[in-house]
Parts: C-alpha cells; structure tokens; sequence
C-alpha cells in the first residue's frame, strides 16, 4: 500500500496529520466508508431506506413538486421507508426534470449543507436540465473520487494528466493547462502530487505529442479517446514509460480498449460510471472488471419494462436516488442508461455489482420488427471490420428502420470491392438486409456533453 501523504492545518504538528475542517469531514466519511464496503448487501439497503426517509421527509416539506407525489409514503418507526412503498413511486424522468424547473429546487436547506451551486448538463438526448447541488453532497463527491484512489491503489504524489471537455479555447495545445494539485476533491487532504489537462477537442497527434512531453503516472480521459491514442501510440511506437493507470469517465467502455491500452503501454485501465446530475453511481471492484454500485450515496434501480427490479443476468433501465442532495432532491430518477444486473462479487464487498454499463436506449439498434437490441460490437468484430480498409473512425447511424449509415474517415479513397465487403460486414453482423449507405467524413463529431458513440439509433420509438 503507498503511504497516503496527510496535509495538518495546525502549527507545530506534521505527524499525525490534523486537517482543516472539511478534510477531517472528508475523512470522517471516508473512514465509515472502508467499513461499510464490507457490510452485507442487506445492511446496506436498510441503511439506505433510513436515510431516504430523511430525504423523503425533507422534500415532502420543502420542495413543492413532491408535495403530492410523496403524500402516500409512510415512514416506519425508525424513521426509514418501507421498500414496497418505495417501489410504487413514480420514476421521475428527464422531461420531467426540465418541465418542473424551479419547483423542484428546495425552498431552504438544513443550515449545515452548506451554499449551493447549479450546474447544467446536456447528457446525450439534447434535453438541458439544471441541476442545484449543496457543499455537502460535493462533500460526498470528493469521499467517492478518493475512495476510488484508494480501492485502484493509486500513489497521490505522482503526476495526473486529464483530458476532457474543458469548455471552448481552454486547456489548449501545445501547453495546455497546469496546476499544483490534483483538484478539490483530494487537495485539502492529501499532498498530492501535479497534475495537468488538455482540451478534449484537440486533434489526436496533438494529444499524443501533449501526452508524450507530459509523461504522467495517470491518464483520465474518455474511453473513445484511450483507444485512439493507444492504436496510435502502438502504430507510432511512442511509449508512455512513466504511466501506471489508465482512467476513464464519461462513455460506454467496449473491452477491446483494456486490451488496446494493455498493448500499447502495459498498464490497466480502470473505468468509472458516474454523471453530473447524480454522482458517482458506481465505481470498478479493485479485483474485477466489472462495477460496484456506490450505496452510501446513491440508490441504484435497474428495472424491467413493467418496473421490477432486474435479477443478475438482466439488463434494465437505470434509475437512480443521489441520497444527500437535499437542494434539489431526485427520487427515482431514471438518467437514461441500461446496465446488466451482476451477482454477489468474490472480492466480498456487499456493495450491489452491475456486470455491464450498455449505455443508453438511443444507443439500440431498432430492427425492423420493432425488437431493440444492443449492438454489441466486441473486440474481434471489429478486428474484423478493421482489417476490410484503412479506417480511422466510424460510426453505425440507423437513420430509418430499413437504413444504416456508415460514417467513415479513412486513410485514402476506398476501392468498390472494400466498400462492398464493409456492407457486407453490417448486414451479417446486425442480422438483417438492412440498406447500407456509406459516407465520409473529415472527423466523426462528439455529442455537446464531449461524448464519442460508435452505435447511435436516429429512429424514434
Ligand atoms: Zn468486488
């Protein structure tokens, strides 16, 4: 284990560390959070339902648009909610979200939450909303980015380089940006080591080059972008001899990307589901690639069609309750993602598994029959499709039920036979004679929120 380098707030004392106040209020959380990791699958859920009777109690009063919707809830003796009340709430939708704007920010705030900030987010189905978000709950943001740290082993002193959306003519190439610190979820703790961003905008040599000069322990960034920069950094033979994790946010992880990032610079990668409406949702198991739910702030739904609860195996819709925003409170909040349903993992933690993040119904293909099915696109289909032509982007758009578009860029103009074998290729590998249009293109563009989708559906169901 890496010793974990603690700032002191007080004079004179270096050893034990004393940190100002919201450190040791970090702390406090993170130390119940090594222990509660370990709690049963059960003890956790009651836990839960005991906090979101606080929550419940807090939004029926102060936040007008659950007045009505929350009247029929009751609470038990202990203050905590019945679970097979809960799971006759509605779900709260997006469209919901942006229809009920003010009403659903809370009139006032138990004191001790401290100010609150607001933030808007695109997510990927072009619907803003904003979301208000109090001290307290990013108090509980910053005891999950660390958490995370912890679980996956990383040595704070070293160098983190990010690159991500950084908002338009920020974080530019060459230089990008710099500061002294790996941001405020860990700085007021921890004497961490630097860390420096770039634009996500930036072209891919640009970001090899910027990565190469910066040689970082630890790169964050989207999972579209590791695979580019690993198949580049393989094809160029430009070593990253410095990094010791890879980190990625933001997009659905396909599993050829560890095993590109394994190649190129022999280091792991560690992926995260979180979202900036809710938080962390879940975090990778520091012994397995899939995920662990975070319950001590967030309760995580996946449900079927007709709303019950998914069993391991299943793959349902995403609905969340971030458990401390009390500012705006979402009860039931299904944030658009589906995710298969894991059993209980070998590394003993009690924390619920979800095997898979498939990312979102807009995401699924719609086939002729009505059916919707994920295109999953493993590692070897696309070695496949790859070793057809000099492809260096693509995207599958269904723009009508009979029709997929395949967005290309490429190397050089491709011959009749290539682009006949690439149609081929979509027919078998989505199982029906749909009408394969092929175009080309300079560059495949992100979604506002900086997101890259190999699969999007365009067809309205
Ligand atoms: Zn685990």
């Amino acid at each position: 284990m890496t010793e974990l380098l603690l700032k002191s707030s007080v004079d004179g004392v270096c050893w034990p560390a004393v940190p100002e106040p919201r450190g040791s209020a970090l702390l406090a959380v993170l130390f119940q959070l090594e222990q509660s990791q370990w709690c049963s699958a059960e003890r956790l859920l009651e836990r839960q339902m005991r906090q979101l009777g606080l929550l419940v109690a807090h939004a029926r009063r102060r936040v007008p648009f659950y007045r009505g919707r929350l009247k029929g809830l009751r609470l038990g003796p202990d203050g905590g909610l019945r679970r097979d009340d809960w799971l006759r709430l509605p779900v709260l939708s997006r469209a919901e979200i942006q229809a009920a704007g003010d009403t659903l920010s809370s009139g006032s705030l138990p004191p001790n939450h401290g100010r609150t900030s607001e933030i808007f987010t695109s997510g990927s189905t072009g619907r803003p909303i904003r979301v208000v978000r109090s001290q307290l709950w990013e108090l509980l943001w910053s005891a999950f980015t660390v958490r995370d740290h912890l679980w996956h082993r990383r040595d704070m002193s070293g160098k983190l380089a990010v690159i991500r959306e950084s908002g338009a003519g920020k974080a530019p190439y060459p230089d990008g940006t710099a500061a002294p610190n790996w941001g405020g979820s860990s700085s007021p703790v921890f004497d961490t080591g630097p860390s420096v961003g770039l634009n996500i905008t930036c072209g891919l040599e640009q970001q090899a080059d910027w990565l190469r000069r910066q040689d970082p322990d630890y790169l964050l960034t989207h999972p579209s972008i590791v695979h580019r920069l690993a198949e580049h950094c393989l094809g160029g033979g430009i070593r990253l001899p410095g990094l010791r994790q890879v980190e990625t946010i933001s997009e659905v992880l396909r599993p050829a990307t560890r095993a590109l990032c394994r190649q190129a610079w022999g280091v792991p990668l560690v992926d995260m589901y979180t979202a900036r409406e809710a938080g962390y949702i879940a975090l990778q198991c520091p012994e397995h690639e899939h995920y662990h739910v975070q319950s001590e702030g967030i309760l995580v739904e996946v449900l079927d069609e007709t709303g019950r609860p998914c069993p391991p195996g299943e793959v349902g819709r995403v609905v969340v309750t971030p458990l401390h925003n009390f500012a705006m409170p979402l009860i039931r909040y299904e944030i658009g993602d589906y995710a298969e349903v894991g059993g209980p993992c070998p590394c003993g933690r009690g924390l619920p598994v979800l095997r898979r993040i498939l990312g979102r119904k807009q995401n699924m293909l719609v086939m002729p029959s009505g059916e919707e099915r994920w295109p999953l696109l493993s590692s070897e289909d696309m070695s496949r499709f790859l070793a057809v032509a000099p492809i260096r982007q693509y995207q599958f758009a269904q723009t009508a039920l009979e029709t997929i578009e395949l967005r290309l860029v490429v190397g050089r103009v491709l011959t009749p036979a290539e682009e006949t074998e690439l149609r081929r290729w979509v027919v078998d590998k989505f199982g029906h004679p749909f009408d394969v249009r092929l175009s080309y293109h300079a560059e495949i563009p992100r979604t506002a929120a900086g997101k890259y989708q190999d699969f999007v559906s365009e067809v309205a169901t």
